[in-house]
């Protein structure tokens, strides 16, 4: 069976949800192979052959990681080159996209960014979903050269455990000049919210306009229910809520299994940024705003009515 390569996504060797996500989508494509880069992976190893690895490709050289994306482009293509690759799944985050679009053109690979599913065709290859146009159009994709290369939003699978292997290799790759041309010079962890990171929860909950700026029971929903707090344009422009934090489509991406907007109106490029979560609430006063059409549950009332009762109605639940 052809080998799926996943490139581990993790912080500081920490491995984050999504790696488990690709590696139960890597399952339905070929045999999983866990490529870890940085220091960490023999801590993570059990872990990653708990939800399928069969390999676990550890690069811990110092030389690899002081630099930005290019090296570890060139380790996937050596990867590539050097076995039945059949698809390489990377996170579809900055970095991810940028290494992907590298390792494509080195190995002549198609590429496919953003999927928000990934299903074996009926010849086994792997078959994309992707949400484009502001969220307006559903695309299935496949590639049609080379390993398909697949760039993959958190949240598009519920991690599934299978155990895998394991086997443990460590690798110190060749890397050329080019891929060393710009060098990390320093880099801080950013100060912990205590909540998840909004692309990656599994619940957000945003508040808009609607909010006058109060943001506390968006904050303390969020926080009765372990979610992350997302913002729409018009609050962030405002300066009640960080940009980083801002959804849609000059904003962050949230593909979550629920997303719950508080005082948004429901504006397309609010949409765009939403769209692709499971499932979706909104609290709006107006029966009439846009967001109640493509809702799931609405409840039309006022945000500083409706929140509150939730977080204690969730409170309550939790005893
Ligand atoms: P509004 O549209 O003003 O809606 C506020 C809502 O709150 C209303 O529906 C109102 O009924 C409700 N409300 C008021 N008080 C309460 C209350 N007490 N309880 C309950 N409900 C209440 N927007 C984004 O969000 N993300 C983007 O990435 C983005 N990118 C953009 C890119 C471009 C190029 C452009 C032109 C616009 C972009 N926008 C984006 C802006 C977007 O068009 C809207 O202006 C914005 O989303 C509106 O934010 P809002 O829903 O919070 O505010």
């Amino acid at each position: 069976m052809a080998e799926v390569l996943v490139l581990v996504d993790h912080a500081q060797g920490v491995v984050k949800k999504p790696a488990a996500e690709m590696l139960t989508i890597a399952r339905r494509l070929g045999e999983p192979t866990a490529v870890f880069i940085g220091p960490g992976a023999e801590t993570a190893k059990d872990l990653l052959a708990r939800y399928g690895a069969e390999k676990i490709i550890s690069v811990s050289d110092p030389s690899v990681t002081e630099y930005l994306v290019a090296p570890q482009a060139e380790i996937l293509a050596q990867l590539v080159e050097a076995g039945d690759v059949a698809a390489v799944l990377i996170p579809s985050n900055p970095a991810g996209k940028e290494i992907a679009a590298r390792l494509a053109v080195k190995t002549g690979s198609g590429l496919i960014t953003d999927a928000v599913d990934v299903q074996s065709g009926d010849d086994g290859k792997a078959v994309t979903t992707q949400s484009v146009f502001a969220g307006s159009w559903t695309v299935k994709s496949r590639v049609t050269t080379g390993a398909a290369i697949i760039t993959v939003k958190p949240n598009s699978a519920a991690p599934e455990q299978a155990s895998g292997a394991g086997a443990y290799e460590e690798l110190t790759p060749e890397i050329s000049d080019a891929a060393k041309a710009a060098k990390i010079t320093a880099s801080e962890p950013k100060k912990a919210s205590g909540r998840p990171e909004l692309t990656e929860a599994a619940i957000v909950v945003s508040g808009g306009r609607g909010t006058g700026g109060d943001f506390s029971p968006v904050e303390g929903f969020a926080d009765s229910l372990g979610a992350a707090v997302g913002a729409s344009r018009a609050a962030v422009d405002a300066g009640w809520y960080p940009h980083t934090s801002q959804v849609g489509q000059t904003g962050k991406q949230v593909s979550p299994q629920l997303y719950v907007a508080a005082g948004i109106s429901g504006a397309i490029q609010h949409r765009a940024g939403m769209q692709t979560s499971k499932t979706i609430v909104a609290v709006n006063k107006d029966e009439e705003a846009p967001i109640f059409e493509l809702v799931d549950f609405g409840v039309v009332g006022d945000l500083f009515q409706v929140l509150p009762q939730a977080t204690e109605a969730v409170k309550g639940k939790k005893g």
